[in-house]
């Protein structure tokens, strides 16, 4: 089916916002994340739609037929590897605890007996408070986006927040949200570009072949120094 390949135009999730991944600048969406897409896109000769939507809603819009890719700050995790086949990593992240800038109360997991935490609806972050809310006593606050959840701790709404590190450091080096990392990173993962399970290993194939081909040219060094270069 070469000629019908051609012409299809692969839907690709995004999350709404998550700098530097994907965020919009003067109503067009840049970040890490989109061009990477568009540079694999580019080099293996498919074409993309971006389809922003909150985290939470991209894998079931997979599974509903109504996205091709998802490139969005996703972390390979085994639950996920289930419903989506991944391409290889394309980034180090892993989870970090952040409080209100000035908080000497909290200084790790020990001491949010009693306290909210605030974490993005359908996230590592939030799959890694529901395991341990009982264990140390907090109570979990769910969110639909980022910038919401910063909200809620920069507001006092909440005591706490789990983010991605790469993600919580560079909205704290860009802006004055009021918000510090506390402690040591939770725990380490890798990012990687999905596909509905079991029924796109051309199209992962490219994928993968793309981002070798952009890691082997420096196009991938590129697009990580322009959003990152100066931290
Ligand atoms: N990396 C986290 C996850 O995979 C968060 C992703 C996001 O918020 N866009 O759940």
């Amino acid at each position: 089916s070469g000629g019908d390949s051609e012409d299809k135009v692969y839907k690709v999730g995004v999350d709404t916002t998550y700098p530097p991944f994907e965020f919009q600048e003067d109503g067009e969406y840049k970040g890490i994340d989109i061009d990477l897409i568009n540079a694999i896109a580019e080099d293996q000769g498919f074409k993309i739609q971006l389809e922003p939507m909150d985290f939470s809603g991209i894998i079931p819009a997979m599974q509903a037929g109504e996205l091709d890719i998802a490139i969005a700050g996703m972390s390979i995790t085994d639950k996920r590897k289930k419903v989506v086949d991944f391409s290889e990593p394309y980034f180090e992240a892993g989870l970090s605890l952040v409080t209100a800038e000035g908080n000497s109360e909290i200084k790790s997991l020990e001491d949010l007996n009693g306290k909210t935490v605030a974490v993005k609806k359908g996230t590592t972050g939030a799959n890694f408070a529901t395991e341990n809310k009982d264990k140390y006593g907090f109570e979990i606050v769910q969110v639909n986006d980022s910038t919401s959840m910063f909200q809620e701790v920069s507001n006092g709404s909440a005591d706490a927040l789990i983010e991605d590190y790469p993600v919580i450091s560079y909205a704290i080096a860009q802006d004055d949200l009021g918000l510090q990392v506390v402690g040591d990173r939770l725990n380490g993962d890798n990012y990687g570009i999905a596909v509905l399970k079991g029924e796109n290993d051309e199209l992962l194939k490219k994928i993968n072949e793309g981002l070798a081909n952009l890691k082997e040219s420096g196009k991938y060094d590129e697009i990580l120094n322009t959003y990152l270069g100066d931290q």
